[in-house]
Order: C-alpha cells, then structure tokens, then sequence
C-alpha cells in the first residue's frame, strides 16, 4: 500500500468522497483504488472561512512501484513486537498494585506471556465503583476507597477518555494499546482520530473486559484489597504487606497507585523508598457554554463537526506558564475527591459529548521552590502537602461540595451567590462561594491574567459569568519515584515503579505505554513463573 499523508475533504462527506478525493490525488479512476485504510482523520479549522477533513490514508493501487518513484511513500504498519529474555526464576506470582491503565496493561502482557500475575486493586470493581460513585455525587457521602480515583478502572475511569499523548510511538505500542481498547469494545474509529477519546460510558465496559481477558489468560483480581508495605530481605523485595496486614510473598512489584494514593506513598517513603519531588500544575475548571466555544472555533460549520476543543498557553509578566488542561467539549466538571475534608475537581464527557457546557483546567506550573515556600518543608512530599492543603481550603469553601464562582466576581472579590448565563454542568453538587479564600494570592493573579490572555485568543472567554470550579490540584503527581536502568526502584530491586503515581506518565495512554515498558522490564530480567 501508499501513503496519501494529505486528502482533504469536505465536513460533510461519505467515505466515497474520500475515495474519489485520493484518486484524485493520484490521478487515477476510483475504481483502480483497490483498499482504502484511514490512518489519521482530523479536522483543519485553521481557516475559518475554509473548514475541513484531513485524511491520511494507504492505499492499494496496481503497480505501485510506479507511484512510489513519484515519491509516494509505501505504508508498512508498525507492529508492536516485544521477546521474553529473562532467565532469573520468579519463585512466586508478581504483584501489580493498581488496576489503573499501567497496571492493567503490565498486568495483561505479563498474563498473556504465562506470568500469571495477581492485581491487587484498593477500591472495588467497577459494578461497585460506578455505584460509589454515583452515590456520591448525589449524596455527597464520599466513600474515601471507592470514588473518582480509586477503583476498577483507575483515575481515568470517569473521564473524557481522551486518548491522545505527547508520547511519541516510535515502536507501536501506541497503536497497540488502541487496538486492544476496540477489541474490548471502543469504538474503532479511536484508531485514526487525531484525538480520540471514548467518554466514560463507554470507557467502563472496556476496562471490565479487559478484565475479564487478564482473568481468561491467568491473572486474578483481588479488589477491595490495597497494598501497605513492601516486605524486604537483603536489600532485595520479598513480599508485601496488605492493609489488612497480610502478608503476600513475591519477588516483583509493579507499583501503579496513581497519584492520589497519598496514604501508600507516604508509607512507601518512610520505609526507604527514594522519591524526588516535582513540578504539577494546579488552577481551575472553567466553564462557558458548548455552543459558545463550537462556534468560536468553527463559525459556521460548528454544527456540522463534533464539540469543538481548544488549547491555549500563555506565559505570565512574572514568567509563570499558564495553559489549558485536559479540556473536556460537551462535559462536567466532577467532583474528584478522595480524601474527607478535601476536595478536588476534574472533567468528564461521556461519549456524544453533548453536555450543555465545555470545561477546561486552567492551570498555572507549580515547581518543588513554590511548595516548599509555601509549605515550609523540603520533603519530597512537600508537594503533596501543598495538593492537601489547597484541597482542604476547597472543601471548606464549598461547604463539602464543588465550590464555584461567576469569573467576574472572583476578579472583584465579591462571593458569587448564583450563576449567571451560564448554568452549571457538573457531576457532584455546587456551593456559590468565593474562591479567593482558595487560591493563594500569586496565584489568583496569574490566572486573571491567563484568563483575559485567553479572550484574546477566544473572544468571550473572560466573560464574567464564566463559571469557575476548585481546586484542580492533580494533574500529575507531586512526586516521582527514581529508578534505575531495568526500571526498579534505585532502593529496592524487585520493586517497579510505574505510572502516573510514580512520575512517569501523565495521562491514559503514557500511563498504559509505561506499563508496557515495565512488563519489558520484567520479561528481560525473569522467566514466567512455573508452578
Ligand atoms: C476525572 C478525571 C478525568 C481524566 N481525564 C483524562 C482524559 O480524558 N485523558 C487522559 O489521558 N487522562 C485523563 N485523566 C488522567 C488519567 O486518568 C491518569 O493519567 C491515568 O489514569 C493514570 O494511570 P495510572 O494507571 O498510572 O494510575 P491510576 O489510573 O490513578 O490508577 C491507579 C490505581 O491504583 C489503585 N491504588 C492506589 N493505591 C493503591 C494501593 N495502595 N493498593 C492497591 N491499589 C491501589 C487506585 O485505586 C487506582 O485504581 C483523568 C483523570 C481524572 C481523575
């Protein structure tokens, strides 16, 4: 086959025209166009007035050798390909903490490759996650190990979804991932979309039957079940203590908590693990109305195309960088607390994208000199320490629930007491409050600035009944976990760290390519187990 890298298309077309457009190209009849494969689809908006698809494509043509002498490249698809080296014999199962998606990804290679390995999961599966969950946004009751981030699924469950990384895929293990999500039951179309995404209610059924297969390959689940110490012997893991104190031995550990896993962290750090603290962001969700954004960024054609994205940055007269995070078109804001008496927000869609609102993090960069100012310490878990304590002026805020405020009276440090035009789309409920008794006060600064950057960019943006939610205190993790060369902890051989949690992923697909690059770890270094 050829690669066609550039065909463009009308936004309203059937996959005929996209034939007829590579023939085009080619400047032969449609019907010599034998198979057509979509590679990547996009949306071009960077021309108002001329709005349209992208496509890349291969192609089977007869003689293509003709074709690529004019420069056509040949399309080769990358196959992720991976060898089981390792000699040393695993004496007992290996332990996956975490079934986020680093963990379920080591945990289904390693199943697939006879490894048998045991997930142990602190939250419940994801029938009884999902009515946690639900539970608390309804009732504000948060069960502290079974909620937005902890539970069958990991952080991302109640997500966007959105599938896209800054990860490069020079080895297919992008693609892979992808493959494996459609074969348990995303849509297929994540498999060229330039962003995909699945939305959350989607996203479920595909980590329960990615579930199901570890299960049908040999792995087993222990959910409910949280991981609290490491058990060492000669500078080496032997075993791991639960938090119902009992004891599992193994020799391997992949260590994929996620970031919020603070109560482990902490244990793992006062046991002699090495961490490093590092930078995050932390800021707001604003929100404006859907079909504001769409039109803004597509005019005319905004009814036509799918809910409109947007990513901005900008970088503050004190020299901070101040950007959009993990924008959610068509979503909620969602009350994403783990711990009693503090809260934290994040965004979710659901598949159609067609809530009344588009939210997005603003977020301004925090390094370990700001939280060591600000919280007077130089543990590595300094940054932790400042993620609880903006979580807990939060909760306080908002009286328990997500508190929010108009843009404009958060600029004139008026507490909001209603919305205006802009009605709110959440999962959890609001309290109207004032969200300068949130942010400390750099801060606030530097977002009022970015904010009105941003209307630059997107006229309207600063509107003042833009709806402001706190704290969106954990984009990534504050800390990260060093390890060496075959990826073990630099202080414990035996133990992986991997993931988000560990400061080696930021997002669902680095986070599931990181557990991959562990399970090569473990391959290079043991055979599967025998017994
Ligand atoms: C609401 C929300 C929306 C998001 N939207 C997106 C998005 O659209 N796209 C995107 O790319 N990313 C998104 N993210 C971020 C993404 O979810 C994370 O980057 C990703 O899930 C990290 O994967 P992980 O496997 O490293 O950790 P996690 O997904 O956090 O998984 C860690 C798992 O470990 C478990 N665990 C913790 N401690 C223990 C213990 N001691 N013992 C046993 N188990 C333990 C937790 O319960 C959890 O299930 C979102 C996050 C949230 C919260």
């Amino acid at each position: 086959m050829i690669r066609l890298p550039q065909i463009h298309v009308s936004v309203v077309h059937e996959k005929e025209d996209i034939i007829q457009a590579a023939a085009k190209e080619l400047r032969i009849a449609a019907k010599d166009i034998q198979d057509v494969v979509i590679l990547k689809k996009s949306v071009d908006a960077r021309k108002k007035d001329d709005i349209h698809y992208s496509y890349s494509l291969a192609v089977s043509v007869p003689q293509e050798e003709r074709y690529r002498k004019k420069g056509y490249e040949q399309y080769i698809p990358k196959k992720y390909r991976y060898t089981v080296t390792g000699t040393k014999t695993m004496h007992f199962r290996p332990v996956v903490a975490g079934a986020g998606p680093a963990g379920l990804f080591a945990a289904y290679l390693l199943a697939k490759e006879g490894y048998r390995p045991l997930v142990i999961e602190r939250g419940p599966s994801m029938e009884e996650r999902i009515e946690a969950v639900e539970r608390f946004f309804q009732e504000g009751v948060l069960d502290p190990e079974a909620n937005i981030q902890f539970g069958e699924g990991g952080a991302g469950t109640f997500s966007d979804g959105k599938l896209n990384t800054l990860v490069k895929d020079r080895d297919g293990k992008g693609h892979f991932i992808l493959e494996k999500f459609v074969e348990c039951g995303a849509p297929e179309e994540i498999l060229y979309l330039n962003k995909p995404h699945i939305g959350t209610d989607k996203l479920r059924n595909v980590i329960v039957n990615l579930r199901e297969e570890i299960i049908r390959l040999g792995g087993t689940f222990r959910f409910r079940t949280c991981l609290k110490k490491v058990v060492t012997s000669e500078g080496k893991l032997t075993g791991i203590v639960l938090s119902d104190g009992t004891e599992i031995n193994t020799d391997v550990l992949v260590l994929a908590i996620g970031h919020s896993s603070r109560d482990t962290i902490a244990e793992l750090f006062g046991q002699g693990i090495r961490m490093e603290p590092k930078s995050y962001a932390m800021g707001v969700r604003i929100q404006h109305p859907r079909t504001f954004i769409d039109r803004n960024q597509y005019g005319d054609y905004a009814d036509l195309l799918p809910a409109a994205d947007y990513k901005l940055t900008y970088t503050a007269k004190d020299g901070r960088g101040i950007y959009s995070f993990c924008m959610c078109p068509g979503g909620y804001v969602v009350n994403a607390s783990s711990e009693p008496g503090r809260l934290c927000v994040n965004g979710m869609s659901d598949h159609a994208r067609d809530a009344a609102n588009s939210n997005a993090a603003i977020v301004i960069t925090v390094d370990p000199d700001d939280y060591k100012t600000a919280t007077g310490s130089d543990s590595p878990l300094c940054g932790m320490a400042f993620q609880r304590d903006l979580e807990e002026r939060a909760y306080k805020a908002g009286n328990g629930f997500i508190p929010t405020q108009r843009f404009g009276d958060f600029e004139k440090r008026i507490p909001s007491t209603g919305c205006g035009a802009i009605e709110p789309c959440t999962k959890g409920r609001v309290t109207y409050t004032d969200l300068n008794e949130v942010l400390p006060e750099q801060f606030r600064s530097d977002l009022i600035e970015g904010i009105h950057a941003f209307d630059r960019m997107i006229p309207g943006f600063a509107d003042a009944d833009a709806l402001l939610c706190a704290i969106e205190a954990r984009t990534s993790s504050p800390v990260r976990i060093p390890r060496d060369e075959t990826y073990q902890s630099v202080s414990l051989p035996g133990l992986y760290p991997c993931g988000e949690g560990a400061g080696y992923a930021g997002g669902i697909m680095s986070a599931a390519m990181d557990g991959i690059r562990v399970f090569e770890a473990i391959i290079q270094e043991y055979k599967a187990v025998t017994e």
